[in-house]
């Protein structure tokens, strides 16, 4: 008898919670049938009082639905947009100036004049047109699953970064039998100096995972017009969603969804964007779709704090040690038709210990062009045969070597240039003209922050 007195005292607030959201959705959704009937009708003022009563009830609604239901709320909260925006538009109908006349005294019914009505449909018309051009604009944004060509293998290193993509992202597409339900990955930020292979990471992801993916830069997303930033988030999120399994990559990601310097004393211009963003990405954390929002920055500490615990993979990437020097430095020669000795790769990979992903590539590249800057600069050739193709092929020597023919680059025929080794001169030479792009004083923030938030990738 206790028990069951108990599990009454249990129950009995639950279901009376359980039946006011379902009451207030009913409502809602009455007072929305309404409301467009009287907007159909052109009962504008009717309608908007409707729509706001609508609204009202609806997000009495969401506050009391338990998260069990978290698709209806999304939907709810879709709707509760909807006829805010409408209700927006019948406002300022119902306000037009001079256009506005009472029909009938007595009367609260509001009759608006063709002309109004003529620019209101114009208004919506812009509006769809509008949307429709943020559509266009993010499509423009997406690269199909498997067309990047950016495989594990061309980023050196980040072995543990990878590992980790690998489980969040990979396992529960590739084998969700093995994952537990709700363990699929909805953002993961990779943050560091510039150029350590964070967008490299990213794209590698989308081509292992068979992800469709859809890189959109900040300067699209920050839309100088009112209201229209929110509307290109709205696109982004809607599009990824049509083309799930989808990542989302944002570079810089920190301008999009920054934390206020104010602490939120002033209305910002980004700050609807922000709202938007989090919105839909909270409707994403709750979906069970395979839409992954990845952000990229080098400033992770300027990240709103809401939007960080959104980020549940936080992975600190690092510049280039010695070891992974030397793997970067072999990612780069890769396809040339030379590779060097083994101990000048570690070497080389000395010398640009603290050195970027980014600042390796360009030495490599720098090497490179100081070899074909010998040829141009040369004054004798070699003539070599190669027997695979059956043609002649010039190399530069210095005048003294055997074989050595006066001749210059100009008269080298049409295709017939050996490929020309750089020597291990020319890889010293373009590591003392390419300075480091990252001061070691600058990683201590990376540490401090990677201590609080993030982990080592
Ligand atoms: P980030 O997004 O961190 O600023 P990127 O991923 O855009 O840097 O890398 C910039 C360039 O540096 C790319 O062209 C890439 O090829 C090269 N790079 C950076 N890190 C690596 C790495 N670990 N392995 C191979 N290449 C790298």
């Amino acid at each position: 008898m206790v028990r069951c007195d108990e599990r009454r005292i249990v129950f009995l607030p639950l279901l009376l919670l359980m039946a006011a959201w379902v009451d207030y959705i009913n409502a809602g959704a009455e007072y929305a049938t309404k409301a467009v009937a009287a907007d159909k009708s052109e009962d504008y003022e009717q309608a908007l009082q409707l729509y706001q009563q609508a609204c009202d009830r609806l997000l009495l609604a969401v506050k009391w639905m338990p998260e069990t239901v978290c698709l209806l709320k999304d939907q709810t909260r879709l709707k509760i947009q909807e006829y805010l925006s409408r209700a927006e538009i019948v406002k300022r109908i119902v306000k037009a100036e001079g256009n506005v006349n009472l029909a009938g005294s007595g009367s609260a019914r509001l009759s608006v004049p063709a002309a109004s009505v003529a620019n209101t449909t114009a208004s919506l018309d812009a509006a769809a047109a509008s949307a429709s051009a943020h559509q266009k604009a993010i499509r423009e944004c997406f690269v199909p699953a498997g067309q990047l060509n950016v495989r594990w293998a061309d980023v050196a290193g980040h072995e543990d970064c990878k590992i980790r993509l690998k489980q969040a992202v990979i396992m529960p597409i590739r084998q969700p039998q093995v994952c537990a339900p709700g363990m699929s990955v909805k953002g993961v930020l990779l943050y560091g100096p510039p150029g350590t292979g964070k967008t490299e990471l990213a794209k590698a992801l989308a081509t292992e995972s068979g992800c469709n993916f859809v890189n959109v830069s900040v300067s699209l997303l920050s839309n100088k017009y009112h209201g229209e930033s929110e509307k290109i988030v709205a696109a982004l999120f809607e599009e990824a969603g049509k083309n799930s399994p989808c990542i989302i990559f944002i570079d810089e990601i920190d301008s999009v969804l920054k934390a206020r310097a104010d602490g939120g004393g002033t209305i910002d211009h980004g700050d609807g964007a922000k709202a938007e963003f989090l919105i839909r990405w909270d409707g994403l954390i709750k979906s069970r779709g395979s839409v992954i929002v990845m952000g990229a920055t080098n400033l992770p500490w300027l990240i709103d704090s809401a939007a960080r615990r959104r980020f549940s993979h936080r992975v600190y990437i690092r510049l280039a040690g010695e070891g992974s020097g030397k793997r970067i430095l072999g990612v780069h020669l890769r396809g040339q038709p030379f590779l060097p000795a083994e101990e000048h790769y570690a070497d080389r990979a000395k010398r640009t210990d603290g050195y970027s992903g980014s600042d390796i590539k360009t030495v490599v590249q720098s090497a490179l062009s100081k070899s074909l800057e010998f040829s141009l600069r040369a004054t004798h050739f070699c003539k070599y045969h190669n027997d695979a193709d059956g043609n002649d092929y010039y190399g530069p020597v210095l005048p003294q070597e055997e074989g050595a023919i006066k001749m210059t680059f100009d008269e080298v025929p049409h295709g017939r240039l050996a490929s020309v080794q750089p020597i291990y001169d020319d890889f010293v030479q373009a590591i003392s003209q390419t300075p480091k792009s990252v001061a070691k004083e600058d990683l201590q923030r990376y540490v401090e922050w990677t201590a609080l938030y993030g982990v080592q990738g």
